[in-house]
């Protein structure tokens, strides 16, 4: 048992999930409160990134579900410096990054987009087309001009003449004096709010970016999804993403969220999938068609002699998924049986009697022979009711202590 469960119910999973059922909570959260996405719900992206921190590391999981949240606090999970948690911004792009980056600094952000895939789609293959916003680095000005570089060659400003932002003469910052109590004066400096921190005064700005430097940018990404690719997995467009001028520019990263299917379900290369037969099917034989997630027909079948008994387990080899980048090899198909019997009193009595004559008899106690009739208590089958089972037990231990009660002889049982 767990002491608490407030970061399991963060990221919506039970206490029992496993790691990939956390990655794929976290997966979803995560793209879903990242402030570039929802910008008001810093907070909740925070809380999101602690859990799965701690929820992924074996040794802080375990940690926390003996003492809760206040064990990790007070340490035993080792941060290193800081504070405890890793800052949720690096959290994300490690689980998200684009692989190997060590000089992130120099690079433009990575955009992260979730792409909703069929599992018809990761059988198959697909290609799709994604509409992405990014910032470009303005064609007009080239991005180059920065704060005290005002040479009228480097664009930025209209040629000629660029004049500095009066309000903060070309620095783009502006010092304020902040009274912090009686005699007592902080000097804060903010960016300039005449020109926004770009230091050049408004009828000199670009008129391609507006002194931005960027440009917002809707392009067309063609996305290949190969046979075999799984739920989570990333496709990356290496430096696709956000332009920012003096770096080079970060990825485009597509995950693909795969939708459930009503039919199949994946379990690494094999397809699982649940079937219903009849009694007479189970005992009989049977052929069913079944829809492959490429639209053939494969015909399940049975042989008559061959049975099927409730929660087998059969597979068809080699219908399973592709193996990614080995699409010809597949997985299995393992299908689930379960075995429908026919309503009661489905026969008359009689031919319910000729019926029993096709099957084994049951087995019986050797001694039932020599028992005498009356010494049977006839016991009745009833349906099962576990919700009736409690006031059953209640109603004998009421009537144990009434027995008590009246000084009959105890008889203890435990
Ligand atoms: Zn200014
Ligand atoms: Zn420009």
């Amino acid at each position: 048992m767990v002491k608490e469960t407030g970061f399991y119910d963060m990221l919506g999973v039970r206490p029992n999930a496993s790691a990939d059922e956390l990655k794929k909570a976290y997966r979803k959260l995560a793209l879903k409160y990242h402030p570039d996405k929802n910008p008001t719900e810093g907070e909740k992206f925070k809380q999101i990134s602690q859990a799965y921190e701690v929820l992924s590391d074996p040794q802080k999981r375990e940690v926390y579900d003996r003492g809760g949240e206040k064990a990790i606090k007070e340490g035993g999970a080792g941060g290193g410096g800081g504070g405890v948690f890793g800052s949720p911004m690096d959290i994300f792009d490690m689980f998200f990054g684009g692989g190997g980056r060590m000089h992130r600094e120099r690079r433009g952000k990575n955009v992260v987009h979730q792409l909703s895939v069929s599992l018809e789609d990761l059988y198959n293959g697909a290609t799709r087309k994604l509409a992405v916003q990014k910032n470009v680095i303005c064609d007009r000005c080239q991005g180059e001009l920065r704060p005290g570089e005002f040479t009228p060659e480097k664009g930025g400003g209209r040629k000629g003449v660029v004049e500095p932002c009066p309000s903060c003469r070309g620095s783009g910052m502006q010092v304020r004096l902040q009274q912090l109590g009686p005699g007592l004066v902080q000097q804060v400096s903010c960016i300039c709010s005449g020109c926004q921190g770009q230091g050049i005064s408004q009828r000199d700005r670009c008129k391609g970016c507006a002194g931005r430097k960027v440009t917002r940018h809707k392009s067309i990404l063609e996305v290949h999804i190969d046979k075999g690719m799984r739920d989570g997995q990333k496709i990356v467009f290496h430096g696709e993403g956000d332009q920012e001028p003096g770096l080079e520019p970060g990825d485009i990263i597509i995950v693909l969220d795969q939708k459930a299917h009503p039919v199949y379900t994946r379990e690494g290369q094999d397809l699982i999938m649940n079937m219903k037969v009849q009694l007479v099917e189970a005992l009989c034989g049977f052929q069913k068609p079944l829809l492959t997630l490429d639209n053939r027909t494969l015909l399940i079948t049975s042989h008559p002699g061959e049975l099927i008994r409730p929660g087998d387990r059969k597979c068809v080899l080699n219908e399973g998924m592709p193996t990614y980048r080995r699409p010809f090899e597949k997985g299995r198909l393992i299908i689930l049986f379960s075995v429908l019997f026919p309503r009661e009193n489905f026969l008359p009595l009689p031919r319910l009697k000729e019926l029993e004559n096709f099957f084994p008899r049951a087995v019986e106690s050797d001694d039932s022979d020599s028992m005498e009739d009356d010494l049977y208590i006839y016991a009745d089958l009833e349906d099962f009711d576990p919700a009736r089972e409690r006031d059953r037990r209640r109603f004998y231990d009421l009537e144990d202590e009434d027995y008590r009660a009246g000084g009959g002889v105890q008889c203890h049982t435990s």
